[in-house]
């Protein structure tokens, strides 16, 4: 067994060639290394070509064109100088997102321009001067028609998702806007897809673009290892619930789950720690020390779980892995097949299942395709499916137990109950003793997780909702953080303490289970600030937990809770 990486030199952002800031912006947001086409897009960018990148969601395309742009654009004027044109408001939101989040040090100002939302707002921003405007076609024309938007000071434009706007009918709105835009720009295309319509379009936005895909690279994984491949497509909110549920009715002897950043394997852990698994974290950020004394913790048994990067799990070999989840779907297939090897290893089985957001379909299918291997896209397991597992776990655990023999001291019992009772009812009683003991204090029955479809066209331009809930639950848990929305049929609490206080979230469980007497499944998401905590919490028992916590103590000591019902 060794745990240090054995691929090759990998390339890093720093190697690309982007400076000082942007690479301090993504060691916060916690990315280890590029993605296939990062690393074959930021090159050219930066060198002024423009760039034909085939892409899909999910492989890391937005930053591939967002942090070169912003290395390439002149800052500060009073009008914008990078467009990004995207297909839907949703897109618009998360690209500009991603530009505010790389763009932070170098103090980029972005505006997002979509439908629906009031012009007004959008003026006073414009005016006040932006560096980069995501929008979508039609209000970005609109804007043009109304002569509220110049964009003779543009630089470097983009397309993104180049397909899906041509799809829902946007190509006379490009034509238009195109019109607009000084000769001398930088002109970068993304799409899913290379069809005739992309390269004519192609043909007439683009000088002499360098093309850039990711190669469908030869696997190795054709020899056929023995793994099982599974998937399900959950929404980023209830992911947390998904990841729990898989991991209670596989029963994993250890695991591996996968994430993309560092920040996403802190939080997991955390979160998985809180809810009573014993996870701990592995990634680049961490010493070589620090690696050695997790990698000895799972050796030995004291833990179970291991959540880790690419970069960190690299060649570490843990010889009884029987399960590798993926939190999310790897951005490149080159990645999925280096993590569920690390299963079924010397002819053993083992398991591997992926957790999907349902626009990352796609990314899932294009795995399947280069790997000539099937995963099967299944339904989330039910609550039912939940306690069947637990009572067949009984049943064997029973088995066991009459197989092992010993039985002659509770003879008594049985004897003297027998009178009273029948023999049926007597071996239930037991079986119901033991199972109650098997599932331990604090476990209940969670609600059903809502499951979400792959999302087609017409679905997406009206906001990509794809939620299908099952049963009546809606139990999920969703990000608690500042401003984000909250899960439905849970409530909000606000806590007057926070890291700064040395608050941790099993602190917040530990005084929520102990003090207000209610299951670690009725508490959603906790997101922990330096000044305060926010803690989700299920409709019906949020106002106990806010009585209770209002006198109880936090770690010892009294701490102010407040409803947060914005
Ligand atoms: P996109 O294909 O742009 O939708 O990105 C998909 C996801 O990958 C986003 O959640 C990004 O935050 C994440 N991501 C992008 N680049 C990297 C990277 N180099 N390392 C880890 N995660 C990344």
């Amino acid at each position: 067994m060794s745990d240090s990486p054995s691929a090759g030199p990998s390339v890093s952002f720093a190697d690309l060639g982007l400076g000082p800031d942007l690479l301090r912006a993504l060691s916060e947001v916690g990315y280890e290394e590029p993605t296939p086409i990062q690393e074959s897009a930021i090159p050219p960018i930066l060198d002024g070509s423009d760039v034909l990148g085939l892409a899909a969601t999910g492989t890391g395309k937005t930053a591939a064109f967002t942090l070169p742009l912003l290395q390439r654009i002149s800052r500060g004027g009073p009008a914008p100088s990078g467009l990004i044109l995207v297909p839907t408001r949703e897109l618009a939101i998360q690209v500009a997102k991603a530009v505010h989040r790389y763009g932070k040090a170098m103090s980029i100002r972005v505006l997002p321009i979509y439908g629906g939302q009031s012009f007004g707002q959008q003026l006073r921003v414009l005016k006040r001067g932006v560096d980069v405007i995501v929008a979508t076609p039609g209000r970005a024309l609109d804007h043009i028609r109304r002569g509220t938007l110049d964009l003779v000071t543009i630089e470097v434009l983009v397309l993104d998702e180049a397909d899906e706007m041509l799809d829902m009918g946007f190509a006379d709105d490009l034509d238009a806007i195109v019109a607009e835009l000084p000769e001398t720009r930088q002109s970068l295309l993304f799409s899913a897809t290379l069809a005739p319509r992309i390269s004519k379009i192609a043909q007439k936005y683009l000088t002499d673009p360098v093309e850039v895909r990711i190669t469908d690279e030869p696997t190795d994984s054709d020899d056929g290892p023995l793994i099982e491949q599974r998937a399900y497509l959950v929404r980023r909110p209830h992911k947390l619930a998904a990841l729990g549920r898989v991991l209670d009715l596989e029963s994993p002897e250890a695991a591996i789950v996968f994430c993309r950043t560092r920040n996403d394997v802190d939080e997991l852990v955390e979160s998985l720690n809180a809810r009573g698994y014993r996870a701990e974290a592995m990634h680049g950020g961490m010493s070589q020390d620090e690696r050695e004394r997790v990698m000895k913790k799972l050796r030995a048994g004291s833990v179970d779980l291991l959540v880790a990067t690419d970069v960190a799990a690299r060649g570490i070999d843990i010889s009884h892995l029987t399960h590798v989840v993926n939190y999310d779907v790897p951005n490149a297939p080159k990645s999925y097949v280096h993590r569920i090897g690390r299963v079924g290893r010397a002819g053993r089985e083992g398991v591997a299942i992926t957790l999907a957001d349902p626009r990352e379909h796609g990314l899932l299918r294009n795995i399947e395709r280069l790997t000539h291997q099937r995963i099967a896209i299944e339904s989330l397991p039910t609550v039912a499916d939940l306690r069947a597992r637990r009572l067949e776990l009984t049943r064997a655990g029973l088995r066991e137990t009459i197989l092992e023999g010993g039985l002659d001291p509770f003879r008594v019992v049985i004897e003297s109950l027998g009178e009273e009772f029948d023999l049926w009812d007597l071996a239930l009683g037991a079986v119901k003793m033991a199972h109650e003991a098997s599932l331990g204090e604090g476990v209940a029955d969670e609600e059903e997780i809502p499951e979400a479809r792959p999302p087609g066209h017409s679905r997406r331009d009206r906001g990509d909702r794809g939620d299908r809930p099952r049963g009546g639950g809606s139990g999920g848990r969703g990000e608690a953080g500042a401003g984000r929305r909250r899960t439905p049929g849970m409530s909000r609490l606000f806590i007057a303490a926070g890291r700064q206080k040395g608050i941790r979230p099993k602190d917040l469980v530990g005084a929520i289970t102990g003090e207000a007497g209610v299951s670690g499944y009725q508490i959603g998401t906790i997101h922990i600030a330096d000044k305060y905590a926010l803690v989700e919490i299920a409709d019906d028992v949020v106002d106990r937990v806010f009585e209770a916590l209002k006198t109880a103590p936090i770690k010892g000591k009294r701490v102010r809770v407040k409803r947060d019902d914005r």
